[in-house]
């Protein structure tokens, strides 16, 4: 018996637990529940971000986590109740697999059958934004080495648990060399240790046009956060229907279930939902908690049922469906069809599943690291860099010299193109002219100088060299 935490959440949330929950009771699921409030009502009492500090320790307590969709109030203020999950449990890995159920749901892609395995931690969602200027406003995009070992290698350990052939990855790291860089390097590290899968490497743009086009080349995939949260969207819905996908979001601890949708509410109370979203969602629990008997008999039933035809209205088409059904009725279907398998579906047997491995991070040893110059960043109303230049030359320290100025990464100065269009927020690099190292105290110096010159300084990225090799980008068109 496992105990698990339960959410029912908002619109046709509680509608498509109670289905889920049937029918994976009715399949003999061997899991004790505990129900905990969050969401609309839970924010709209006080509470931002969507959840009562009880019920927190009731989800780590349990580690198990299944939850319905929910709610997010309108307004400003109310923190994703998802995002926040995803970061305080430290699910690093989230799971959703794709895939279309030709020819009994209508879809452009008949033989689609992916997995998009999202990291679900950093990027772009570590929410670090900042205004510096008047014009400008900034948000970090933070890559880590562990953040991307860990997705890397779940991606492979879930391909080679599942007998899958490939792991595609997706990075824009022509241009992002540091941050998308990174995570495509490790990706070739650790696609060393997995001779048996294939591996390949896209630039997103036309990987995500390959995607939309012809999803049936791919296998599993892996990307950072933001771009896996756009493309299994993208993914989801091109199999037929947003409805259809579940997701798993896994951590070292602690593991979250759910549908991808919303809470649509608008179908709410109506008996109108499909619940298969949640119901793909629970299967992926049952697996991860090792019951894949149970697993395996929910996903062959629930596969014979939309053979059968039996649909939902968001799937429901006159021809290739049978009969229209509400959420119960659905749940009953699925029910009924406990034992059977699908004779044109392809049916699943995830008995043989052996654990994945995924041993916990070591860190490496420290590289040698060495202060090599600074970025100034400054708020500067002018338009001429070279301006602009003549003032900051005044902030000079012996050996340590106004090198380059870019505006919005584009350099500016010296030799700058008077067609740039500049904005208030500039980049001004201070190296030694003979690339020796510089100190803390040379930055400190440098930035009272600019005091001194009433320089506007909003922030300073110092540049470093990890064993020798230059670790910062170069301006464009450097
Ligand atoms: P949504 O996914 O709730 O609904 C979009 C459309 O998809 C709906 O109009 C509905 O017709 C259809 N749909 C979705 N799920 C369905 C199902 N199971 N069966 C049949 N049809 C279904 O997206 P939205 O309207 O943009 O968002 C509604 C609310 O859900 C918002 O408050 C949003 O913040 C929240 N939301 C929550 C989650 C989550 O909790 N994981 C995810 C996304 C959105």
């Amino acid at each position: 018996m496992t105990k698990i935490t339960v959410a029912k959440g908002d619109g046709i949330g509680p509608e498509i637990m109670d289905a889920t929950l049937d029918i994976i009771l009715a399949a003999g699921a061997k899991i004790e529940i505990e129900e905990i409030a969050v969401g609309e009502k839970v924010y709209l009492a006080g509470n931002t971000s969507g959840i009562a500090p009880e019920a927190w320790d009731t989800i780590r307590r349990n580690k198990i986590f299944l939850k319905a969709p929910i709610t997010t109030p309108q307004g400003g203020g109310y923190k994703s109740l998802n995002v926040t999950t995803r970061k305080f449990l430290g699910l690093y890995s989230n799971v959703r697999p794709c895939m279309s159920l030709h020819p009994f749901v209508s879809t452009k892609h008949p033989v689609m059958d992916l997995v998009i395995v999202r990291e679900n931690e950093e990027d772009l969602y570590a929410g670090i934004e900042h205004q510096q200027t008047d014009e400008v406003v900034q948000c970090l995009k933070l890559i880590s080495r562990p953040g991307c070992e860990k997705i890397v290698r779940y991606a492979f350990e879930y391909a080679r648990q599942q007998g899958r052939k490939k792991v595609t990855c997706f990075t824009k790291d022509n241009i992002m060399k540091q941050s998308d860089g990174l995570f495509h390097q490790v990706f070739d590290e650790i696609a060393k240790e997995y001779p048996e899968i294939e591996n390949e490497h896209w630039i997103i743009d036309i990987g995500a046009a390959k995607l939309a086009d012809t999803p049936e080349i791919f296998d599993v995939l892996v990307m950072p956060n933001l771009y896996g949260d756009v493309l299994s969207d993208v993914a989801a819905q091109i199999t037929g229907s947003v409805g259809l996908a579940g997701s798993a979001n896994i951590g070292e601890e602690c593991a979250m279930f759910e549908a991808i949708h919303g809470s649509a509410p608008r179908r709410a109370g109506q008996n109108a939902a499909n619940p298969s979203g949640l119901l793909q969602g629970a299967v992926m629990m049952l697996n991860h908690i090792g019951q894949t008997d149970i697993a395996e008999k929910v996903q062959n039933a629930w596969l014979k049922t939309i053979e059968d035809g039996i649909h939902t209205y968001d799937i429901f088409k006159e021809g290739t469906s049978k009969q229209q059904v509400g959420t119960k009725e659905f749940a009953k279907a699925v029910i009924a069809n406990l034992g059977n398998k699908p004779s044109v579906l392809k049916s699943v047997s995830y008995a043989k599943d052996t654990p994945l491995n995924l041993p916990k991070y070591q860190r490496k040893p420290s590289a040698q690291k060495e202060l090599v110059g600074v970025d100034v960043f400054v708020h500067w109303a002018g338009t001429d860099a070279n301006e602009l230049a003549s003032i900051l030359r005044k902030t000079e320290r012996p050996g340590l010299n106004l090198t380059m100025i870019t505006n919005r990464g584009i350099k500016v100065y010296p030799d700058g193109f008077k067609e740039t269009f500049c904005t208030d927020h500039w980049r001004c690099r201070f190296k030694p002219a003979d690339d020796s190292v510089i100190t803390k105290k040379d930055i400190i110096d440098l930035l009272s100088n600019a005091v001194a010159e009433n320089i506007d300084t909003i922030k300073t990225e110092n540049l470093y060299s990890f064993n020798g090799k230059a670790a910062y980008s170069l301006g464009q068109g450097q």
